[in-house]
């Protein structure tokens, strides 16, 4: 059982899932994630950002680094070959600083979503209850003020509905003075999928789709982190 994804990764010893792999594994899972292609160098990295067209979002790609912005590793909405070169050699130079001893595979070359709400959704493991199912704003609302809610895994569709009404930001989500709203059946319908998925892939430890944009309708994800359990607990 389990996935290929995690197999190669569990055989290789590593825990940490890079993007482009989180992002392939999510996307069999049923969830909408924005179109995303690893480019092991530069050229390849322009090729890709012209197939997929303009604007597009480059990050480094490695299994050693988990918080890409922190140290410069992501690049937004660049509109020509000439910004997709400069912002590779930005990447690789601010890597090459911040996290020296990083493997770096390339970088990851993905369409620049629209603008909308961006949420979270979490998983985290409790030694008691198993997986827990996190759900909340992206940005400060998350990481400041906390406010999110939590239900354990299996989730049914009520629980779903509950998570996302609970959060102190919902009226956001609503459309807050003429903003664009959520589509929450949609958003509902994805914790669902992510709950089941967890369900089904133990080796799963953490996961983190942060953040999935949210629109009017649909919403996708544009980053996603999966970190798998240590190697004694998989053999
Ligand atoms: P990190 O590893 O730092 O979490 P992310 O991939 O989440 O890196 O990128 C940082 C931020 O850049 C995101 O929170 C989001 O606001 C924005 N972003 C990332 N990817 C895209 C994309 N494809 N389209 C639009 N915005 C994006
Ligand atoms: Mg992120």
């Amino acid at each position: 059982m389990g996935h290929s994804i995690i197999k190669k990764a569990i055989k290789e010893g590593r825990t940490l899932l890079t993007e482009t792999e989180a992002k392939e594994l999510i996307k069999e899972a049923g969830i909408n994630v924005i179109e995303t292609r690893l480019a092991r160098d530069k050229e390849t990295a322009v090729d890709a950002s012209r197939a997929l067209h303009f604007p597009v979002v480059l990050k480094v790609v490695s299994p050693d680094i988990v918080h890409k912005s922190d140290i410069g590793g992501v690049m937004l909405d660049l509109k020509t070959s000439a910004q997709v070169r400069k912002a590779y050699d930005e990447i690789m130079a601010a890597v090459n600083e911040k996290a020296p001893k990083a493997r770096i595979w390339g970088v990851s070359v993905q369409k620049m979503a629209r603008p909308g709400i961006e949420i979270i959704i979490g998983v985290s493991k409790d030694p008691q209850f198993g997986p827990v199912l996190m759900f909340g704003l992206g940005g400060i609302l998350v990481e400041v003020l906390k406010d999110v809610s939590l239900r354990i895994v299996p989730l049914e569709r009520r629980d779903a509905r509950e998570m996302i009404k609970e959060i102190k930001a919902y009226p956001v989500l609503e459309g807050f003075r003429g903003r664009e709203p959520a589509d929450i059946p949609y958003l509902e319908e994805m914790l669902l999928k992510v709950s089941k998925f967890v369900e089904i892939n133990p080796e799963i430890k953490e996961m983190d789709l942060n953040p999935i944009i949210a629109y009017r309708d649909g919403g996708v994800a544009v980053d996603a982190r999966v970190v798998l359990e240590a190697p004694e607990k998989n053999v």
